[in-house]
């Protein structure tokens, strides 16, 4: 029997018949309860084309400002779950507590995300800033893919101020200057490649737009961008 990862209640682990003769079950790391506080992008038909947040509209206002911003960006960003409740209460316990297993929490769910497009891209995790780093013990954004067995390409470095961000609101957040530099020699694999830049939350935009930006002079075939949560 297993426990779920984030209330330790018992996990039921319904099996098909071919998991059951045939495949090893995906283990499933929330039980049900869990699992149902969870706000699924998918299941959402009301959202922005490009961004993946909740809007009538086909391209939100906040998409349409940005490709004022960057004509030459015309990238696509995909989510994989809300920024309820709940995960705020996730992000706490995991990015500010540090609690590091719960890294685990959505490896199943990136793996089945990025298994089918990693033949052909090259994920590049956003770095966090030395002190962030020092203090924290890890990065969450590659400690996430880590937990999923996912390759990436560490080739970005974060100069910035860092999660003093945080306290910052949104429009010095949308303010904010370039925080990223290219990190030698590892930028040198993304020529050419289909880049998929990860972070573990986007909320304005901002940080994914820097990356994306600062990766340009690699010379990628195309950016695309992914948060878990949006
Ligand atoms: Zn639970
Ligand atoms: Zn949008």
């Amino acid at each position: 029997m297993s426990r779920c990862l984030w209330c330790q209640g018992t996990v039921d682990m319904p099996m098909t018949f071919s998991q059951l003769f045939f495949e090893k079950p995906s283990e499933k790391r929330l039980c049900r309860l869990c699992n149902g506080l969870l706000a699924a992008v998918a299941d959402s038909a009301l959202k922005c084309a490009r961004c993946c947040k909740i809007s009538d509209k086909a391209q939100c206002e906040d998409c349409q400002n940005w490709q004022e911003r960057y004509p030459d960006y015309p990238f696509m960003h995909k989510s994989l779950f809300y920024y309820n409740a709940f995960a705020r209460d996730y992000m706490e316990k995991y990015k500010i507590m540090g609690d590091c297993e719960l890294s685990l929490l959505f490896a199943d769910e990136l793996k089945g995300y990025f298994r089918p497009v990693l033949e052909h891209s090259v994920l590049v995790p956003i770095p966090i800033t030395e002190q962030s780093q020092a203090a924290r013990g890890f990065n969450q954004v590659e400690l996430l893919l880590e937990s999923a067995g996912l390759p990436y390409v560490k080739a970005l470095n974060n100069v910035g101020e860092g999660e003093k961000q945080a306290r910052k609101n949104r429009r010095e957040r949308l303010r904010m200057t370039q925080p990223f530099t290219l990190e030698y020699p590892a930028v040198s694999r993304l020529e050419g490649a289909s880049v998929i830049l990860v972070d573990d939350l986007y909320t304005t935009g901002r940080t994914l737009f820097h990356a994306a930006d600062a990766l340009k002079s690699a010379l990628p075939g195309r950016i695309q961008t992914f948060s878990l949560f949006r």
